[in-house]
C-alpha cells in the first residue's frame, strides 16, 4: 500500500531565553493509509513535538512532509487530534460537546449531525446525550471525545497518550474498544504511548525513538496471532512477550 504521508529528515529545536533544545533530528518514516502506528520513546524525547509537526501545529525547521493520496491528489490529510484528557466541557451536555468541533468550524449541516447521531447510537451513548460529562464513566467520556473528533471526518487520527488518565483495568478495555472503532471507521492512526503493552497490542507498526534529540532507532512491524477479537486477545498472543521484550531492550539500552 502507498504511503499517504512521508516524513523526510525532520528536525526541530525549541528556542528560548535559556538557549536551544534540540527535540527532533533527521526523522524519516512513511505512513500508509489505514495503518496504525505507535510511537514510543523515553519521556521528553520529542514524541509530542513530532505529533504537533504532523498535525501542522508546528513547522519543521528541517526536512519536509510529502503527501501522496491514493487518488493522486496532494492535499494534506484532514487530521483529528485526541489528547491525554478527554477535554469535555462540564457546562455543555454530551451532545453539545460532541458537536462542538462542528459548531466551531461552522459545519453543523444536517448530514454531519446525522452522522453524529449514528455514532452516538453505535457507541452506545445516544441515551446519555443530554447528560453532563461527569455523569459518564471514563470509557464513555473517551468515546464521546472520539465522536467529537470523528464528527469532522478526519482521515488521519493523532492520539497523544489518550488513555493515560484512565485506571489500568479501564484502560485495557477502552484502548482496545476505541481502536476497534477507529479501525471500523477505516481511519489511519498515529498514537503516542509510554505503555509498551499498549503499543504492541494496538499497532501494526511501532516506531521507537531514541532519547532527545529523538532519532528513529528502529521500526518494528507487529504480527500477532489473535485467538479472538476480545480486548485481551492481543496481549495473550504467543508473540506478544517477544515484542514487549524487544521494545524494553531498545528503550533501556540507549545508543
Ligand atoms: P515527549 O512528548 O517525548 O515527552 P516533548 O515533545 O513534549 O517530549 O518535548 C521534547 C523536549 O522539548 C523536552 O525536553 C521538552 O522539555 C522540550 N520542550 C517541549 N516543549 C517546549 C517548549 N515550548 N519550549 C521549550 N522546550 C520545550
Amino acid at each position: 500500500m502507498q504511503n499517504i504521508l512521508e516524513l523526510k529528515n525532520i528536525g526541530y529545536s525549541y528556542h528560548n531565553l535559556h538557549g536551544e533544545t534540540k527535540a527532533l533530528q533527521d526523522i524519516s518514516f512513511g505512513v500508509r493509509e489505514g495503518e496504525f502506528i505507535a510511537i514510543v520513546g523515553p519521556s521528553g524525547c520529542g514524541k509530542s513535538t513530532l505529533l504537533s509537526i504532523i498535525a501542522g501545529l508546528l513547522s519543521p525547521e528541517e526536512g519536509t512532509i510529502a503527501v501522496n493520496n491514493p487518488d493522486g491528489s496532494l492535499h494534506y490529510p484532514k487530521i483529528g487530534y485526541m489528547l491525554q484528557r478527554d477535554h469535555l466541557f462540564e457546562w455543555r451536555t454530551v451532545y453539545r460537546n460532541v458537536t462542538l468541533g462542528l459548531e466551531l468550524n461552522h459545519k453543523m449541516t444536517p448530514e454531519r449531525l446525522e452522522a453524529v447521531d449514528r455514532l452516538l447510537k453505535d457507541y452506545g451513548l445516544d441515551k446519555f446525550k443530554d447528560k453532563r460529562p461527569d455523569e459518564l464513566s471514563g470509557g464513555m467520556k473517551q468515546r464521546a471525545a472520539l465522536i467529537r473528533t470523528l464528527a469532522l471526518e478526519p482521515q488521519l487520527l493523532l492520539l497523544d497518550e489518550p488513555f493515560s488518565a484512565l485506571d489500568y483495568q479501564t484502560r485495557l478495555f477502552v484502548s482496545a474498544d476505541i481502536c476497534r472503532l477507529i479501525r471500523a471507521a477505516g481511519k489511519t492512526m498515529i498514537i503516542i504511548t509510554h505503555d509498551l503493552s499498549e503499543a504492541v497490542s494496538l499497532a501494526d507498526r511501532i516506531i521507537i525513538l531514541s532519547g532527545r534529540p529523538a532519532v528513529v532507532k528502529r521500526q518494528v512491524d507487529v504480527h500477532l496471532t489473535l485467538a479472538d477479537d476480545s480486548p485481551l486477545a492481543a496481549r495473550n498472543a504467543p508473540e506478544f512477550q517477544q515484542y514487549f521484550n524487544m521494545l524494553w531492550e531498545e528503550l533501556t539500552h540507549e545508543n
